[in-house]
């Protein structure tokens, strides 16, 4: 599939909100996100961002509004085809005891395979591909319990892709990763994209990565969208302070083709 021909929208969300107990979370969200763009979603903590994560991936269901997914109601979607055409990273990777890391990957294919099927050739090769990538081939057969927290993630990070999806949704997918391993990730990531093979929406923290990374951001604060558009666009210091209640400096940096924020607590110089 050409994602980057296709016009009609990923999501569409008109009216949202959502919350937990008796105040709303998410308030009166309007969102479009299209096809062939890399989404960053960014905010502050506590702001929503995950939970608009769950809404979008039909996790939780709004309680007023209406979400629609490839032109069709969220909630209309058969919980297995939005398995198969959604792949989740969540924050907090969690795997009973007992299983290896190649276990916990194969765990991605699931959606596409029916009860008690096991992986063909195929899918064997797919697992290989999705360890390589994400540098633990090494790991493939420590309990997935006895790993670091970083690990942990390209764990979850090498499950998703195994599983091929349609569209990667990713939260805060290199929080605990160095450096390298988070600039590696976001690679194998937009390489994918690029090859037109998926589509990214990404929840991120750190607003250099986001910038480097996302052709789009979108801004929430207190559950509310401060403002979406292209990264150039809406990365800007008034949005930030807006945002995050801090002063910053955006420059386009050639070292990193992209912009590039300075911060530092309102009226400090240090
Ligand atoms: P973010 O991802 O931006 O940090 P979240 O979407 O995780 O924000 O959380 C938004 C708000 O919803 C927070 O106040 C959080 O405490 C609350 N919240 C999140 N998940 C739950 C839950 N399962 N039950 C009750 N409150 C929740």
């Amino acid at each position: 599939m050409d994602f980057k021909a296709d016009t009609t929208p990923l999501w569409d969300l008109e009216r949202v909100s959502f919350g937990y107990g008796a105040s709303p979370v998410l308030k009166a969200i309007e969102l479009k996100l299209l096809p062939g763009r890399c989404y960053g979603i960014l905010g502050p903590n506590g702001s929503g961002k995950t939970t608009l994560l769950d809404l979008l991936s039909g996790v939780v269901a709004p309680q007023e509004g209406r979400i629609s997914f490839q032109g069709r109601s969220l909630q209309r979607w058969p919980k297995r085809a939005l398995a198969q055409t959604l792949g989740l990273v969540p924050q907090d990777f969690m795997v009973s005891f007992g299983f290896t890391v190649r276990e916990a990957v194969e765990m991605g294919l699931h959606p596409h395979l029916h009860r008690f099927a096991s992986p063909s050739r195929e899918d064997q090769l797919l697992i290989d591909q999705a360890l390589a990538e994400t540098g633990i081939s090494g790991l493939a057969q420590r309990p997935v319990t006895n790993l670091s927290g970083g690990e942990k993630q390209r764990v979850a990070v090498a499950r998703a892709l195994a599983q091929n999806p349609q569209v990667l949704l990713l939260d805060e997918a290199t929080s605990n990763l160095d450096i390298l391993h988070s600039l590696e990730l976001l690679r194998l990531i937009r390489q994918r994209f690029e090859q037109g093979s998926i589509q990214v929406v990404a929840v991120m923290h750190d607003l250099n990565l986001a910038s480097f990374f996302c052709d789009e951001l979108i801004f929430i604060k207190e559950g509310r969208i401060v403002c979406q558009g292209p990264t150039r666009e809406v990365l800007t210091s008034e949005v930030i302070a807006r945002v995050y209640q801090v002063e910053s400096q955006i420059r386009y940096n050639e070292f990193t083709n992209s912009q590039q924020v300075s911060f530092r607590l309102p009226g400090e110089s240090l």
